[in-house]
């Protein structure tokens, strides 16, 4: 398949150079939350530039970066209150992994080296990273350069047996990962989790009451709980963090994709005032180090200001509820669908998984993911499905009319697929 040159974006959609439009259903890669060329945006970023493109953050500091931490712990009510800065996803990752380490090597407590992950986890593909991904196609080639984390259970409530709640799944995962903690306690620096919604391994989703129950088992053991928050914060999960939706903070919030409206690479970690302390020292040893040339850049921190400034004067998390409803009942129809199971919505977020019955469908399983994505081109949609999954995760910009055309492409795409013969 030919690649597409893109030649610009208007909102939520992308023109190419034919002049061909396609609605970006993914936000390109889960990154865009206000729509491409966002004028209010463009214009912060181009009053940034006139006035500080880049200086270094070592020793140095500057006006977008203190305002961005400061507006970040506010929204946590001060809880997480400190923000370590970086460029990309996978490097919040490391950063989160090294402070948790470190932390407790400064408490004296130097056997805390091992973490846990989830089933089907992602968080990012650095080797730092890799090693707290359970996701066989992106490790698997660099398996002997990594060090293992535990992997226990999923609390992808598709798992759910007869009779079997959301809320059941939840709470037999957190009894694997207790079983874990028991047999290596004192060992565990962290646990490392994507609260309510791994997006990477096909939209698996979960009850809150699963971060409940997890939150407390770190307090037990004496573990921290690190949110990857990359691809559900922002709003995306409905509350602006996902971990309010179950209303616990973790140790640590990874933060990036969104925080910069889909702008510029820009990654953060943010923590609690007792980490941030352990780490206070005049012995530069004890003090946590992880440079990035990038670190805290002012144009990204500034398009990430424009961003909160964004949810802030429009109200965006209710508006996003209301067009939330609006978006679940366009896609009744798929949601209705013989061919369709384990519907399935989380905030600004939708996936459902094909269903194919027989044998000869085998074939059919294997590209479906591919075919869709070419179909669904051909009706000016950007979606990409992983495996068996389709899902949707549009910029918060959609307007009613735009709504309406996902609904109706998005079936007769899953229509067309599900009938061709391969
Ligand atoms: C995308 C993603 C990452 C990695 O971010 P990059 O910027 O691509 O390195 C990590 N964790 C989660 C949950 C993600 O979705």
């Amino acid at each position: 398949m030919p690649l597409i040159p893109v030649s610009h974006g208007r909102g939520a959609w992308l023109v190419d150079m034919d002049g061909k439009r396609y609605l970006d259903g993914i936000s390109s890669w889960w990154v865009n939350l206000f729509g491409h060329a966002n004028p209010r945006i463009n214009a912060a970023l181009k009053q940034q530039l006139d006035q500080l493109e880049h200086a270094m953050l070592a020793g140095f500091t500057h006006e977008p970066v203190i305002r961005l931490s400061e507006k970040l712990s506010t929204l946590t009510g001060g809880v997480l209150g400190h923000c370590f800065y970086a460029s990309d996803g996978a490097s919040a990752t490391e950063i989160a992994l090294k402070m948790s380490f470190h932390f407790w090597r400064n408490q004296g407590q130097t056997e805390k080296q091992e973490f846990i992950c989830l089933k089907g986890s992602y968080h990012g593909e650095t080797i730092g990273a890799l090693a707290v991904t359970d996701v066989a196609l992106f490790r698997d080639a660099y398996g002997p350069m990594i060090r293992n984390a535990h992997v226990v259970m999923s609390p992808d409530a598709r798992q759910a047996a007869e009779g079997e709640s959301a809320i059941d799944v939840a709470r037999r995962a957190a009894a694997d990962m207790e079983r874990c903690l028991q047999e290596r306690t004192g060992k565990i620096a962290a646990v490392i989790l994507e609260p309510l919604v791994q997006c990477a391994t096909g939209f698996a989703m979960h009850d809150p009451e699963y971060l409940r129950l997890v939150r407390a088992l770190c307090d037990q053991y004496q573990v921290h709980l690190i949110a990857d928050e990359i691809a559900v914060g922002c709003g995306r999960s409905g509350t602006f963090f996902a971990c309010e939706n179950a209303q616990i903070w973790p140790d640590f919030i990874c933060l990036s994709k969104g925080i910069s409206g889909g702008y510029l690479p820009l990654s953060l970690v943010m923590t609690r005032d007792d980490i941030y302390q352990g780490f206070y020292h005049t012995d530069v040893r004890r003090g946590f180090l992880h440079s990035h040339s990038y670190t805290g850049n002012p144009l990204a921190c500034r398009a990430a200001l424009a961003t909160l400034e964004i949810f802030e004067s429009d109200d965006v998390l209710l508006q996003n509820r209301v067009k939330a409803a609006a978006i679940t009942q366009a896609l009744q129809p798929l949601a209705q669908h013989a061919q369709v199971k384990h519907f399935r919505q989380q905030g600004m977020m939708w996936a459902f998984d094909a269903v194919f019955d027989n044998e000869k469908d085998e074939s059919a399983a294997k590209t479906f993911s591919r075919r869709f994505f070419t179909q669904a081109l051909q009706e000016e949609l950007l979606l990409r499905p992983i495996g068996n999954t389709v899902y949707l995760m549009p910029p918060y910009i959609l307007n009613q009319e735009e709504i309406s055309l996902v609904g109706e492409r998005m079936l007769k795409v899953f229509n067309q697929v599900m009938g061709e013969t391969v």
